[in-house]
Order: C-alpha cells, then sequence, then structure tokens
C-alpha cells in the first residue's frame, strides 16, 4: 500500500507583474511568495492530501533554499524522510514570473535534483512493499529513475512514468512503465504527432502499447483523457469546474491516478480520480498548493 515519488523539489519564486519584461528592463513587480514546488514534489503533496501514505525520495542542497523548503514541506502529509542533503549541490530553483494575464516565464536551475544517484535507487527500494505504487518524471536523471523503476518491477511494484518536461526515451524506459501519462505536447515528442482529439489520442495510445507501456494514458488537457490498455480503453471527458490557473494540473492527475491504484480500484475508476484531481487543481493558484484534499475529490466524484 502507498505512493512512493521519486523525483524534483524545487524551491519557486515567484513574482507577480503587471506584464513579462521585455530583455534589459526593470520592471515593479506587485508581489513575491516561496512556495516547495518540482513536479516529483507536487505528485507527492497530491498523493498525500489524497490520502495515501507517500514518501517522497528527492535531494536537496545544505543551503538557505534547502532549509526554507524543509520548513515549508513539513506541513504536507508526506514522509521526507528520503530527502537527501547534499553537501556539493544547491537546491533546485524555480524562478517564475506570472503576470496580469496569467502568462508565466519559468527558469529551472535543477542543482541537486540532477545529482540523483545510487543512493535515490536505494531509498526508493526501501521505500517500496508489494502493493505500492512507484511515481516518476523527467526533472531528475532518467538512468536513476529507470534503476527505480527496475527495483519496484522487482518488488511487484506498479510504475507510473510522467514524461515531463517533454524528451524522447529510450525502448527500456517504456518497457520498464506499466501506466505512461503524457499530455498533449509530451505525446507528440514521443511519437510525433499532436493527438488533438480522442481518435488521434486513440492512435498515440496504440503506439505506446506497441513500445511496452501497459497503459497509455493521453492527458488532453480541458478536453479530458484517454486510456488504453490490452483490455480496457475509455475518454473521461472533463469534469466541470472554475479553471484559473492550470499550472500542476497534470501533477494533481498522476496523484489522483496514483492513489486510486494504489487503493487497488480499478483501471477506469482511476482515470476518473486523476482526471477530478487535475480539474479541481485548475481551480486554485500555484502548483504544490493548488493540490486537492480526498474531500474535495470525493465531492467532485459524487456529482
Ligand atoms: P499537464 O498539466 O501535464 O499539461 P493537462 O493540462 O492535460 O496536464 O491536465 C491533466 C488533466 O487535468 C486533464 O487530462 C483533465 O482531466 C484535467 N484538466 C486539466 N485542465 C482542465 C480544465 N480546464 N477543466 C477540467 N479538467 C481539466
Amino acid at each position: 500500500m502507498g505512493v512512493v515519488v521519486l523525483g524534483s523539489i524545487n524551491m519557486d519564486l515567484t513574482t507577480y507583474v503587471p506584464r513579462l519584461p521585455a530583455p534589459g528592463e526593470t520592471l515593479f513587480g506587485s508581489s513575491f511568495i516561496t512556495v516547495p514546488g518540482g513536479k516529483g514534489f507536487n505528485q507527492a503533496v497530491a498523493a498525500g492530501r489524497l490520502g495515501a501514505p507517500t514518501q517522497f525520495i528527492g535531494r536537496i542542497g545544505d543551503d538557505t533554499f534547502g532549509k526554507g523548503v524543509l520548513a515549508l514541506v513539513a506541513n504536507e502529509p508526506v514522509d521526507i524522510s528520503g530527502i537527501l542533503v547534499d553537501p556539493d549541490s544547491g537546491t533546485g530553483l524555480a524562478v517564475i514570473s506570472v503576470d496580469e494575464a496569467a502568462e508565466n516565464a519559468i527558469i529551472v536551475i535543477s542543482g541537486a535534483n540532477m545529482a540523483h544517484d545510487g543512493r535515490e535507487v536505494t531509498r526508493t527500494r526501501q521505500a517500496l512493499q508489494p502493493a505500492s505504487v512507484l511515481l516518476l518524471q523527467m526533472e531528475s536523471p532518467l538512468e536513476i529513475s529507470l534503476a527505480a523503476a527496475k527495483a519496484a518491477r522487482d518488488r511487484s511494484a506498479t510504475v507510473i512514468f510522467d514524461p515531463a518536461p517533454a524528451q524522447a526515451l529510450p525502448p527500456e524506459a517504456y518497457q520498464l512503465a506499466h501506466v505512461m501519462t503524457p499530455n498533449e505536447l509530451e505525446t507528440e515528442v514521443l511519437v510525433g504527432f499532436r493527438p488533438t482529439g480522442q481518435a488521434e489520442a486513440a492512435k498515440a495510445a496504440e503506439i505506446l502499447l506497441e513500445r511496452g507501456v501497459d497503459t497509455a494514458v493521453i492527458k488532453l488537457g480541458a478536453q479530458g483523457v484517454y486510456y488504453q490498455s490490452s483490455s480496457d480503453s475509455g475518454f473521461v471527458p472533463p469534469f466541470r469546474v472554475n479553471a484559473i490557473d492550470t499550472v500542476a494540473a497534470g501533477d494533481a492527475f498522476n496523484g489522483g491516478l496514483a492513489v486510486a491504484l494504489a487503493e487497488g480500484r480499478p483501471l477506469a475508476e482511476a482515470i476518473r480520480w486523476g482526471a477530478a484531481a487535475g480539474a479541481l487543481a485548475t481551480t486554485k493558484p500555484g502548483a504544490s498548493s493548488a493540490m486537492p484534499t480526498r474531500a474535495e475529490l470525493e465531492a467532485l466524484l459524487a456529482i
């Protein structure tokens, strides 16, 4: 039982500005917040808030931002004892500007997230139990994530691979992923065309299955989500919500999907959980701060 997330953790330094600055320009911003982020940690917060025992495995630097991250993440229902403090790297940072039209510009400094090595694999293996779900993304070294995926398969755990940010993958990645969850853009990078509707999503899913994935989940943003395995397929239309900020909808989706699978729910239901969690995340600003609670998810699923 439970969810293990191996991946990135950042301090997000977010400035709110009237408009994004032009090259060479100095602007006065209206406010500034620091919030923990990183796809890995966002997904861990989603899984934790949705009620699964959740462990996050990752790395920060021995610096002020690292101490700040640890102080802030202590408030989340996530076991963070698997975060290693690396004296040789800086804490991952995302320097974000958000303008009044909700347009953003982001610079990521990976730092300690890209210094993962065999120690992350060992800590992931220790965290995994037979019914666990392991969640992986692409903001930390791929070879370490794939070694962790092998360890998960050895322990009969389920591997969910979110191929984000978009990047081409080696054949092994498809063979090790039980479930792969690309959005439209990531699907395009993987299969060579962007799915604009259900029919194209089905074609893309077919290609991912041929490459070795057991279940392909094509996230289509505000259009919903298509899924296909060898025995089941379907489309989940979007839940109707008042979307104000779509940042981290995909992270919430993965958290919801992982919790449902860790609870032994059937695939079709697990996809609905993911879609509901993704929809709820669009109703709040920010990344980890926008992750829904179990009560919010159950209320939306009951409508
Ligand atoms: P990503 O953040 O990886 O780009 P998506 O934008 O595809 O991911 O969102 C993930 C899932 O969240 C979608 O498949 C959908 O189920 C849900 N979702 C996203 N945007 C909306 C929206 N505006 N309304 C309702 N559901 C949404």
